[in-house]
């Protein structure tokens, strides 16, 4: 598939800046809370991730406090995030796996496909997750694709229908204007919340439909 034309993606970004504004997140170099963050928030939503988390941080002193504990301990922590057994699993896996001490120096120092390579190396760790830590702590150049993004960017005909995961975060990478990573991310996962549902879309009110072919042909079939 052609890279979506650069005029029209930007018209998409401006009309999604009207509705949403232009996200704002200075990079914050804690690679490490940033992946077990992306870890808890595996199948829940923002708020029941955030209570897992803070509990996580009250309950044990620190990340080595949390590897050696027995893992019923961090998984009763937990557990208000959902899946708890197979996310305590996986943090401790990843804990043991890297050196907590120097991570996150580690990360900020090497480029983005060293940094890459490093994370989905780790236990349980995906592309989405490498690019959530990539540029939520570090600001490098890459960009999360989660289910909300995906949708809404195959409807808008950025991606190709049906792209494998891999596929879809190097198109996403491919369209994106440098310096606007964390708003295409932030606001397509906005509008996938708020108006580009699963199931039912609102393309009638939707700041997006006449730069939309499934917007257009959902309103020809009405
Ligand atoms: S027009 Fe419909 S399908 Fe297209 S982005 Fe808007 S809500 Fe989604």
């Amino acid at each position: 598939m052609q890279p979506p034309n650069r005029a029209r993606v930007r018209r998409i970004r401006d009309r999604l800046r009207l509705v949403y504004g232009r996200p704002f997140a200075p990079p914050h170099e804690q690679g490490l809370n940033e992946l077990i963050l992306t870890v808890l928030s595996q199948s829940t939503n923002d708020r029941n991730r955030d209570v897992a988390y803070l509990a996580l941080r009250r309950d044990f002193e620190d990340w080595a406090a949390v590897r050696d504990a027995p893992n019923a301990a961090v998984e009763l922590s937990i557990r208000p995030g959902g899946i708890s057994k197979v996310k305590s699993a996986r943090i401790q896996d990843i804990l043991r796996a890297i050196d907590i001490d120097t991570f996150d120096d580690d990360l900020a120092a090497m480029s983005v496909d060293a940094g890459r390579d490093l994370l989905v190396s780790l236990p349980g760790v995906g592309r989405k997750t490498a690019a959530c830590v990539l540029l939520f702590a570090y600001g490098k150049r890459d960009i999360p694709v989660d289910t909300h993004v995906s949708r809404v960017g195959t409807r808008l005909g950025l991606f190709r229908e049906k792209a494998p995961f891999e596929e879809l975060h190097d198109a996403m990478l491919e369209f994106t204007p440098r310096g606007q990573e964390i708003e295409f991310h932030v606001n397509l996962l906005r509008h996938g919340r708020r108006t580009c549902h699963s199931r039912a879309p609102k393309c009638g009110e939707c700041a997006l439909l006449r730069l939309c072919p499934t917007g257009y042909n959902l309103r020809q079939a009405d």
